[in-house]
């Protein structure tokens, strides 16, 4: 089997902030983590579905629209990822994704959560959401790390671990 290009990382010395999870094929995905993994509660999961709804609104509205091509949550609960096309750094990501959280801030209701528009609607909780992007926009303005250490994590029959 192919080898793709990956690492992993350090999870026990990754701080919240933004990072280059990877970058490849004309698109760059962004970890945008939330919490401290493995040392702080992961963020529960209708807080994340949440923000996974109004962080996708956000991006898919935003002037960076024709660049977005994904955002989702991560499986371990403790970020979301959002892949782009161009050239961003993860400088410009960390502007724009505060200005997300402070519009996420502001509202009133998460969108589209009816049984038509969602797959799980009553998994939803604002207020929980908003005190995550609260927290994590106080991390990104005066905390910000962006330095991946990284490490390999070959499996037995040679495939490299990849989480995104
Ligand atoms: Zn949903």
């Amino acid at each position: 089997m192919e080898v793709i290009q990956s690492f992993t990382i350090d999870h026990t010395r990754l701080k919240p902030g933004i990072y280059v999870s990877r970058k490849d094929k004309g698109f760059t995905t962004f970890d945008l983590r939330i919490t401290e993994p493995n040392k702080e509660p992961a963020v529960a999961p209708a807080a994340m579905h949440s923000i996974e709804h109004l962080m996708a609104t956000w991006f898919r509205n935003s002037k960076v629209k024709d660049d977005v091509v994904y955002v989702g949550p991560m499986g371990c609960l403790t970020g979301m990822y959002v892949v782009m096309t161009g050239d961003y750094s993860v400088q410009d990501m960390r502007d724009l994704t505060i200005e997300c959280l402070e519009w996420i801030l502001k509202q009133k209701e998460v969108p589209a959560t009816e049984p038509q528009t969602c797959g799980n609607y009553l998994l939803h909780d604002l207020p929980m959401c908003q005190w995550e992007c609260a927290r994590y926009k106080d991390r990104l303005e005066h905390d910000f790390h962006c330095e991946y250490k990284q490490l390999h994590v070959t499996l037995q029959d040679g495939m490299v671990f990849a989480d995104a």
